[in-house]
């Protein structure tokens, strides 16, 4: 008997184009440069043995060392599946499906839009200027029944980050109708940047961080809100009860000890390096037509020929990030910062394709 299960689904599922995300795109490499991982593995061991029982919440160690290594109290703290359950959740907690609306100003993070699709929220979208900075203006005249405004700063992809008098101005035009949510992933690679110290004066403000990226552990899922404690009360409404497993809070723990900070900052300079390495080599390479300056653990570059660099590169398993569909980022690639090694695997394989080229 055949039933049509599709048609059950509800209308914006039926629609919805879920993230690509690095792992579904596939690829057969040995040098993977397209998801912004930490290019090593960080050894931990399992310290907890009591699997037969429920996990915390809110794992009272996890949140007090975030809290502590952010400069905030711990009832500033949510800790979540990653930082992509936190940008759901906000939406879950402050957007009425079919009514409200949020913001965000492309090219930026995909998963602002797919998480408002799948919960059926109106996106509105305010391409960045020239310079991937925010259009106040423009922005000033969506703001009509938006609840959110995801800004990404450091941006990804562009790697940018957004100008501080331009968030203030956001905020004060926000102020009681809208949350400004500043996405952090990548602050680690800039730390003097984050807007931490300014959710004193800010309760619309809330900040997304994650330990994907800058603290190497991309596989453990766990990420954070930052906000004051009105804005965490209503999340921790609408957050799973067992939204961390106990060996995730475990290890997140350890990765936060003073031991683990240490070693995510000499992981930081490491790539910081590499990155003013690539950055340098890939001016000088004839099928490189721009590179923007990045301030995270990633580069943006535009070719004369993207689609045959992304190629050639992939089928020598060097896999990067395409980004030319995306708008305003015709022919460019984001190149994740690996190792030395992996870097150098790079350079050789773009100056032999230019070579090639001339
Ligand atoms: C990687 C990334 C995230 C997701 O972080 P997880 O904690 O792995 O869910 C969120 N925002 C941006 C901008 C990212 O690049």
């Amino acid at each position: 008997m055949s039933q049509n299960i599709e048609q059950l689904a509800r209308a914006n599922v039926r629609a919805l184009t879920p993230y690509q995300s690095a792992r579904r795109l596939g690829g057969n490499g040995d040098v993977w440069l397209n998801a912004n991982e930490f290019p090593l593995p960080v050894p931990f061991e399992l310290s907890q043995q009591t699997l037969n029982r429920y996990p915390e919440c809110q794992p009272k160690i996890v949140i007090e060392r975030y809290a502590a290594y952010a400069g905030l109290q711990p009832e500033q703290v949510l800790v979540s599946r990653g930082a992509d359950e936190a940008i759901e959740l906000i939406m879950r907690a402050f957007c009425e499906p079919g009514q409200d609306a949020i913001l965000f100003c492309p090219p930026t993070y995909g998963m602002y839009s797919v998480s408002a699709e799948t919960i059926g929220i109106e996106y509105r979208t305010v391409p960045a200027l020239a310079d991937w900075q925010l259009n106040l203006p423009a922005i000033a005249d969506q703001l009509e029944g938006v609840k959110v405004v995801y800004l990404c700063s450091p941006n990804n992809p562009t790697g940018n980050l957004i100008n501080q008098d331009d968030i203030r101005e956001l905020l004060a035009m926000t102020a009681g109708k809208a949350l400004v949510v500043a996405d952090e992933a990548y602050i680690e690679f800039c730390p003097q940047a984050t807007l931490t110290s300014w959710l004193k004066d800010y309760p619309n403000l809330v900040i997304l961080r994650t330990l994907s990226k800058a603290f190497a552990l991309a596989g453990l899922r766990c990420g954070f809100a930052l906000a004051n404690k009105p804005v965490i009360d209503l999340l921790m409404k609408v957050i799973a009860p067992y939204p961390l497993a106990t060996p995730v809070a475990d290890v997140a723990g350890q990765a936060l000890s003073e031991q683990g900070i240490a070693l995510m900052r000499e992981h930081v300079a490491q790539l910081n390096e590499n990155r003013s390495w690539l950055l340098a080599e890939l001016a000088q390479i004839a099928c490189v037509e721009q590179v923007f300056t990045s301030e995270t653990n990633y580069v943006l570059a535009r070719f004369t020929d993207s689609p045959k660099v992304f190629k050639t590169l992939w089928d020598q398993g060097i896999i990067l990030r395409d980004q030319n569909k995306n708008p305003g980022l015709s022919g460019c690639l984001r190149i994740s910062i690996g190792t030395h090694e992996e870097c150098g695997r790079v350079i050789a394989a773009l100056q032999a394709l230019s070579v090639e080229q001339a």
